[in-house]
């Protein structure tokens, strides 16, 4: 019988959760995180985070914000002043003209990403993912009824994607392509041909472009470019983020640049669910793009010498890893150790402490894989590679 309170009726003390949640996978990464701290002297190769600290200018100009008085709520897009200063970076460095009305300031790039999703696409719209691609992408589409279809980056073309694989797979439903250069996971980097390839395909299908960008100042090789350059229509959103560039994680903030419309109804977006991100990181964001940019390329010099001794390591052991162009991630190919990504990485834990991500987090048919983060310190390094290289030979005799 129903009452007030339960107007279904049913016994249950208490209705099930719903499933839009609930039925979001956890990710792989936190997983093995989760496993790796409960244990001693592991190296923590499995997540994306920077292990220097935030620039010491960075810090200090969020003390002097918080002496100012910049303890309140700001407008849901970001601070004006702040907004502008990134009008005008994209301006400069990404060749994208827009206004700062057409930035939005947001709780880091994950929450730039859901704001560019959410607002374009609905339920029962597909959108093309990549795989392996960054596992966030696919739970934000699950949350609002999206389709994820996954195009491939393939390791035969230094995991670039293919776009008449790309074409193949838009449909009527179809809302949007997403892109992530440089790629987490692969470390591979667009050239200017494939990226305007993309382009000219959303074009042909009236589809919108998100273009992930958080590790545009992360290439070793090649160069990086942003398609909203070459978008005059308001079709490619592009996000962007401070956490990887400035060490900047737990300040949770990004942007993403679009059009004045899009970024109207992000500020709703923003609004109802966060209002706007902390007053305090956005005043630090203003000081890491205004003040001084050497230590990215410190960080960047670090990462690319942890790569190649990683991979002088692993050719010496003759086990084989994709070199990455960008980014601080590395696949490893587990093909011939005939374990799944998931086992190889709780076995790899368990017997040389080393924590990496299982592939089969980053898409359905990833399970060859696991993801090496090298965004650590040389010694942690060198050590974890060498174990790493020890597991494998072990692994596959
Ligand atoms: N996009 C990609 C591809 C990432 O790997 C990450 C973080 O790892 C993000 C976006 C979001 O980063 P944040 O929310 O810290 O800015």
């Amino acid at each position: 019988m129903g009452t007030e309170l339960d107007p279904e009726g049913g016994n249950d003390p208490l209705k099930p959760l719903s499933d839009n949640v609930v039925k979001i996978p956890r990710s792989g990464i936190r997983g093995i995180m989760d496993v790796a701290e409960q244990m001693d002297d592991v190296i923590h190769l499995e997540v994306g985070q920077p292990h220097y600290d935030t620039p010491a200018h960075i810090k200090e100009a969020a003390n002097k914000a918080l002496q100012d008085g910049y303890t309140r709520y700001t407008p849901n897009a970001g601070l004006p002043s702040l907004r502008a200063l990134l009008a005008d970076k994209l301006r400069h460095i990404n060749g994208i003209n827009i206004s700062p009305e057409g930035v939005a300031v947001t709780p880091g790039g994950v929450f730039a990403c859901a704001s560019a999703l959410f607002t374009i696409a609905k339920a029962g719209d597909q959108v093309l993912l990549p795989e392996p691609g960054w596992p966030n992408y696919s739970f934000q589409t699950r949350v609002i009824g999206v389709e994820p279809v996954y195009y491939h980056l393939n390791p035969a073309t230094g995991f670039l994607p293919d776009v008449d694989e790309m074409r193949s797979l838009i449909n009527e439903r179809t809302r949007a392509i997403l892109i992530n250069s440089p790629s987490n996971p692969c470390g591979s980097v667009f050239p200017e041909s494939v990226l305007r390839g993309i382009l000219d395909l959303a074009r042909d299908h009236d589809l919108y472009l998100i273009s992930d960008e958080v590790y545009e100042d992360i290439v070793y090789e090649g160069k990086h470019y942003s398609p909203g350059a070459w978008d005059d229509e308001g079709r490619v959103l592009t996000v962007f983020s401070f956490s990887k560039a400035y060490a900047m994680t737990g300040w949770r903030i990004g942007y993403v640049a679009t059009t004045e419309e899009i970024c109207k109804n992000f500020s709703k977006f923003s609004e109802s669910m966060v209002s706007c991100v902390s007053s305090v990181s956005q005043k630090a964001a203003e000081a890491a793009i205004t003040g001084p940019q050497d230590s990215i390329a410190a960080m960047v010099a670090q990462y690319k010498r942890n790569r190649d001794i990683i991979l002088s390591a692993f050719a010496e052991a003759g086990v084989v890893a994709y070199k990455p162009a960008g980014a601080f991630y590395m696949l490893l190919d587990i093909g011939n150790t005939g374990l799944d990504s998931y086992t190889f990485t709780l076995k790899l834990l368990e017997a040389k402490h080393v924590a990496v991500a299982p592939g089969l987090t980053f898409g359905p048919q990833s399970d060859n894989y696991v993801r090496i983060s090298f965004c650590k310190d040389e010694e942690s390094i060198v050590e974890g590679a060498r174990r790493i290289a020890e597991f494998m030979k072990a692994a596959r005799s």
